[in-house]
């Protein structure tokens, strides 16, 4: 079989570029090994152009954002599928002086489109709020696991699609490009997510991978149809099913749920919510974050038409459709990458 493309890795960065590559009449052959702990299949998907303590708009904001809300929906029409939640996001305020810091702020008509610092109805009567809460506009949640499965089902179909863990070692450079087993492809664009770091080639490069822990509950008496974010955030997912997390650990990086994990959420849940609730699931994943926090992006130094995309971090759902398209136009229009996400960096300078 001969290809335009060859990509490793079937999470969100992996199935939104192959999708993107097939628009432009790519022949693309994607390999993954379905891993049920990968990053975007434990992920809640939380999309949110404001965050941090400050409050501040992320990187690239207006362009991400705006494409995100186009792209999602259409890409549920093509896919047949339903995983894309526009949801506003009520941040609780932990202190008055916090609310007030925040008001001040966001009274500002250049946030209008952003924020909403009054919202006109409380409707957290079952949260803990007392000092009240501002809403994000444009944001929501992308049901992350749903859309890799349609997208699987998608490349199945079109039969490019194989479930193999990829093995590095067959991997042969040619004349004409590369090989792997019985496909031959012009180039190969790796997107494993956090477990780059076993990549030859790039492998090396400063990924700085974050252990992340989520909870699954339900609660027939919350009716909360709004995410709310504080120290932590509850998702709600529909019927009774809320999703909270998440924790950020950068010291122990294993996949494997913990104690601590599970304590830290429940209490700030218990302190949170005022209607009982049960919890029903427990997962922890590797976000791929990379030292500066912004992605990796770009062909390898040396080996030619050998490609990276990956470094997505927290912010897979919001960066990958832009990044994408940007990718390819460097891939196919030979279009400069933007040096916050070119890969190169990091290359020693001189
Ligand atoms: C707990 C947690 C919560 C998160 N919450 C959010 C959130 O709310 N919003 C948000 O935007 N992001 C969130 N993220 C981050 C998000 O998950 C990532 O940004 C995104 O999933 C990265 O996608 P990816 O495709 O680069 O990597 P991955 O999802 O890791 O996908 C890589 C794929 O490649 C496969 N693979 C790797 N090596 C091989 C190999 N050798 N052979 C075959 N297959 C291979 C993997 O198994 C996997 O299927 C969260 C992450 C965690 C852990």
């Amino acid at each position: 079989m001969t290809v335009d493309y060859l990509l490793v890795g079937q999470g969100i960065a992996g199935s939104i570029l192959s999708c993107e590559l097939l628009k432009q009449k790519k022949k693309i052959f994607l390999i993954d090994n379905y891993y049920p702990n990968s990053s975007s299949r434990v992920a809640a998907g939380l999309f949110n152009p404001v965050t941090g303590r400050r409050m501040v708009h992320t990187w690239m904001a207006n362009e991400l954002f705006t494409l995100a809300h186009s792209y999602y929906p259409t890409l549920e029409a093509e896919l047949g599928a339903n995983f894309f939640h526009p949801q506003p996001l009520h941040y609780l305020f932990s202190s008055v002086k916090e609310s007030n810091d925040l008001h001040a702020k966001f009274g500002d008509v250049e946030f209008a489109d952003w924020i909403n610092p009054n919202p006109a109805e409380n409707y957290l009567s079952e949260i803990h709020a007392p000092l009240g809460f501002l809403e994000l506009k444009q944001a929501g949640w992308c049901h992350v696991a749903n859309m890799l499965e349609a997208f699987r089902n998608y490349f199945e179909k079109k039969q490019c699609y194989l479930q193999e863990e990829f093995n590095y070692d067959k991997l042969k450079q040619t004349s004409a490009g590369w090989e792997y087993g019985p496909v031959k492809a012009d180039a190969v664009i790796f997107c494993e997510g956090a477990r780059a770091t076993a990549n030859p080639w790039f492998g090396h490069l400063p990924f700085k991978p974050v252990k992340g822990e989520i909870i699954t509950f339900k609660s027939d008496k919350l009716s909360l149809a709004s995410i709310v974010k504080q120290h932590y955030w509850i998702i709600p997912q529909g019927n009774g099913i809320f999703k909270c997390g998440a924790t950020f650990d950068f010291n122990r990086i294993d996949e494997m749920p913990t104690k601590e994990a599970l304590n830290e959420l429940e209490t700030w849940l218990t302190k949170t919510v005022k209607v009982p609730f049960e919890i029903i699931h427990h997962q922890a994943a590797i976000r791929p974050a990379v030292l500066d926090r912004r992605p990796l992006l770009g062909e390898h130094a040396t080996c030619k038409n050998l490609f990276i995309f990956n470094g997505f971090g927290s912010k897979g759902v919001s960066l990958t459709p832009f990044l994408a398209g940007h990718f390819i136009g460097y891939l196919t229009h030979k279009n400069d990458l933007m040096p916050e996400v070119n890969h190169q960096r990091f290359m020693p300078r001189g």
